[in-house]
């Protein structure tokens, strides 16, 4: 039975990697994907955990090289999804989260059309701008990145699931449930059935 494939994107402010993170922790089978990226690492990431970090050069030598199953410029940066890694661990059957913006989560549908996509959300317009408030920014750059955090919620209105992040640990179940509900559809266990009728 090949992985199952969990898209996740985010405005920021919405705290997509702490539900991950928890997510993670409790299902061993499930994998988180490491994207590259060409953007510094920040204080605590470490490279091929958080993403593989590359040089410009580099990574465009392997978008040259055709090893991105989708790739984005985001904030002046690329970030892209290498195919190799993700095949390899869903083939071994292991389940996949791609932390990925709407753009790239648009050309992974392409590709693995039976994907699960999942939007994280802050509870309200009040507490994400509360959330980015609280980064200390000036009013200008507060207000660009809630226009980015609103036309990134529009980017991704076909997704399959929403979860709001009011309380964490409530997010963190809402989000397991999409996960084990997921697993648990009849389609994925087609073979599994038949053996009981063989
Ligand atoms: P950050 O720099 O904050 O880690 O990520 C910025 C944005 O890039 C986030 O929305 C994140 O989901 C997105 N991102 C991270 N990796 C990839 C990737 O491999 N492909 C695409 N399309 N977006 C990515």
């Amino acid at each position: 039975m090949p992985g199952l494939l969990l898209v996740v994107s985010a405005p920021s402010g919405a705290g997509k990697t702490s539900i991950c993170r928890e997510t993670l922790r409790a299902f061993p089978e499930l994998r988180f994907s490491v994207s590259s990226t060409t953007r510094p690492p920040r204080p605590g990431e470490v490279d091929g955990k958080d993403y593989f970090f590359l040089s410009p050069e580099e990574f465009r030598e392997r978008i040259g090289r055709g090893e991105f199953i989708e790739w984005v410029e985001n904030y002046g940066q690329l970030y892209g999804t290498a195919k190799n890694t993700m095949d390899a661990f869903l083939a071994q059957g292991h389940d996949l989260i791609l932390d990925i913006e709407p753009r790239g989560a648009k050309a992974i549908r392409e590709v693995y059309p039976r994907a699960v996509f999942i939007l994280i959300l802050p509870p309200s317009l009040d507490e994400l701008k509360s959330r980015l408030a609280k980064r200390g920014e000036s009013a200008a750059v507060m207000e660009r990145r809630l226009r980015t955090a609103l036309d990134e919620i529009r980017a991704a209105l076909w997704y399959d699931y929403v979860v709001f992040n009011d309380r964490l640990d409530e997010a963190v179940d809402r989000f397991r449930a999409v996960y084990l509900a997921e697993k648990c559809r009849r389609g994925r266990h087609d073979e599994r059935i038949a053996a009981f009728l063989s």
